[in-house]
């Protein structure tokens, strides 16, 4: 599957609800107003861009459409995909140079670190490199187990000690076997307690202490891994994060099962942190380095879009894209964004009849 074709289905939901109420709304415009701009930032609020980034996304609309002279609302679509490809834009890419180099995985329990771990390992052997995974994440003997299945599944080495053995320690060990074992990349699972902010932080910083000392010019890509189905919610997590901890990037991960895909802009805009991967599913191959423009075409485009040079082959496309979603499927998922919609449309009448 090429690299818009995996957005394009990982935001498949996300596309339906918000992209499928801006087009009804656009549908019942003769010309771009005030209106419209009022509107276009309620959806974008109701996606979860966040109102501040919501706010800026209808100023930059307003410059574009003066700009470009634009006066009719069905030619608004396209210069919001611009606009949102322009703002995800920059430090997407992973810095990881030298060798090795260190990843630090880090995020509250359940959030798909140990599974991103997996599918980063896959991606990286695939690209010819040799990765080491360390399993400090020792709070539970299941953490330990499930990244070691994982080791085996991407068929990489694990480096991993006992249940309750000190994380900083299993840290210090990857990254010795990683030296001595040649290995280009070091990734390094952690525990998740964001509800105890004094023990995280202090586990964080001996980890940080060890990885400074044992790899001081080495590249160090340190991700927050956060739950795109919880929304807003996890752009609070990234405040949160940012505030105790470094953070490099941000993995965004269950985009595929969830509405809530505009919480990227989000982060992005509103706490400046880049998102350097997506996940789109539970499978091995299911993480994409993130693309701005393949995932502005994914939030915006209801066709596909093909990469160029790819070939077209519509048969395929079609049933990838679609894969296990039916007609009915479909028609619900747009007949409830339109429901949505008129929903608010009539609390707005009743609101100005007030
Ligand atoms: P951790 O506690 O942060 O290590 O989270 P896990 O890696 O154990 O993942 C928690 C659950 O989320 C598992 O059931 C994963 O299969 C699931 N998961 C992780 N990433 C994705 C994703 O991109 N899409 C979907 N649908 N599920 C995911
Ligand atoms: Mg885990």
């Amino acid at each position: 599957m090429g690299l818009f074709e995996k957005f394009n289905k990982g935001l498949r939901k996300t596309r339906n609800s918000m992209s499928g109420a801006i087009d009804t709304m656009l549908h019942g415009k003769n010309e771009i107003d005030d209106e419209l701009y009022d509107d276009l930032e309620e959806i974008l609020i109701m996606g979860d861009v966040g109102m501040n980034t919501a706010h800026e996304l209808c100023e930059q609309l307003r410059d574009y459409v003066a700009r470009h002279s634009l006066r009719r609302p069905d030619q608004v679509k396209t210069a919001i995909k611009e606009i949102v490809a322009e703002m995800l834009q920059g430090g997407e890419d992973m810095g990881l140079i030298t060798l090795p180099s260190i990843v630090l995985v880090i995020g509250v329990n359940g959030v798909g670190k140990t599974t991103t771990i997996g599918k980063m390992a896959a991606m990286y052997k695939a690209q010819g490199k040799k990765v080491i995974l360390g399993a400090a994440d020792t709070f539970r003997a299941a953490a330990i187990e499930q990244l070691e299945e994982w080791a085996n599944r991407a068929g990489v080495d694990i480096v991993k000690h006992k249940e309750g053995a000190d994380p900083a320690a299993v840290v210090y060990d990857t990254i010795q076997a990683g030296k001595a074992r040649d290995c280009d990349i070091i990734i390094c699972d952690t525990a998740g307690r964001l509800h105890n902010k004094k023990y995280l932080m202090d586990e964080l910083a001996k980890i940080y202490k060890i990885i400074d000392r044992e790899l001081p010019y080495n590249d160090r890509e340190s991700l927050l891994v956060l739950d795109a189905t919880t929304g807003q919610n996890a752009v609070n997590q990234a405040r949160d994060f940012k505030n105790v901890a470094e953070i490099t990037g941000i993995v965004l991960t269950k985009l595929d099962g969830t509405a809530k895909g505009g919480v990227v802009l989000a982060i992005k805009n509103d706490l400046k942190v880049p998102v350097k991967f997506v996940g789109v599913g539970e499978q091995i191959d299911d993480l994409q380095p993130f693309n701005p423009e393949a995932f502005a075409s994914g939030l915006f485009d209801n066709e596909v879009v093909h990469e160029e040079g790819e070939e077209k082959d519509d048969f395929f496309t079609t049933k990838s894209v679609l894969d296990g979603i039916t007609e009915e499927d479909l028609a619900a998922e747009t007949a409830a964004a339109e429901q949505a919609l008129k929903e608010k449309e009539q609390n707005k009448e009743e609101e100005t009849a007030e």
